[in-house]
């Protein structure tokens, strides 16, 4: 059977680990310093509930509350992972600004969204309590992981997370 193709695009803040979930998720190492400029994207074969898939992950340079949603990021995906940093509040406001611009753009009532927060290793500084990601997660209806980059933690669930996501929608790309 040919594997099925999903395209997903990783959406976030700048810095709060976009790039270093893809390549952790993708190569197995995690990468201090990688160019917050390149827009990049990856692809990994997966295997998963017996079902072949082609993933595409697309990295984005990241957002703040100014940036307009970009045109070519609503037609054409089938999934969004949403990413904050869960020690930065900032953050956390931003993903609610990309969420209401995808959901605009997109015009759709359900899009396949995981929304991650990332960095759990640096519980210390930790802002965002794993409560108030669940709680806008199921406002948004959709999918939770909070995530380590740099540990390997939960990063391949994130991503499987979006893969059902999508399944459950059926692989469609949503409407405009
Ligand atoms: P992006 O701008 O969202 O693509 O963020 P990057 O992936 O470039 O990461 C920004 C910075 O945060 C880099 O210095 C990374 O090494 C660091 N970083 C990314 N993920 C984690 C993580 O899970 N834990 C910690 N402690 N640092 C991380
Ligand atoms: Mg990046």
């Amino acid at each position: 059977m040919p594997s099925k193709q999903r395209k997903i695009a990783m959406m976030g803040y700048r810095s709060v680990g976009k790039s270093s979930l893809i390549i952790q998720f993708v190569e197995g190492q995690f990468v201090d310093s990688y160019d917050p400029t390149i827009e990049n994207t990856f692809t990994k074969f997966i295997r998963l509930n017996s079902t072949e898939y082609e993933v595409k992950l697309v990295d984005t340079a990241g957002q703040d509350e100014y940036s307009i949603f970009p045109l070519q990021y609503s037609m054409d995906f089938h999934g969004y992972v949403l990413v904050y940093s869960i020690n930065s509040s900032k953050s956390f406001q931003i993903v609610q600004i990309i969420y209401d611009k995808l959901l605009d753009m997109v015009g759709k009532i359900h899009v396949p969204i995981v929304l991650v927060g990332n960095k759990t290793d640096l519980h210390l500084e930790r802002k965002i309590s794993t409560e108030e990601g669940k709680r806008l997660a199921e406002k948004w209806k959709a999918a939770f992981v909070e995530t380590s980059a740099k540990r390997n933690e939960s990063v391949t669930d994130m991503f499987h997370a979006i893969l059902q996501e999508i399944e459950r929608s059926d692989g469609h790309i949503p409407d405009k």
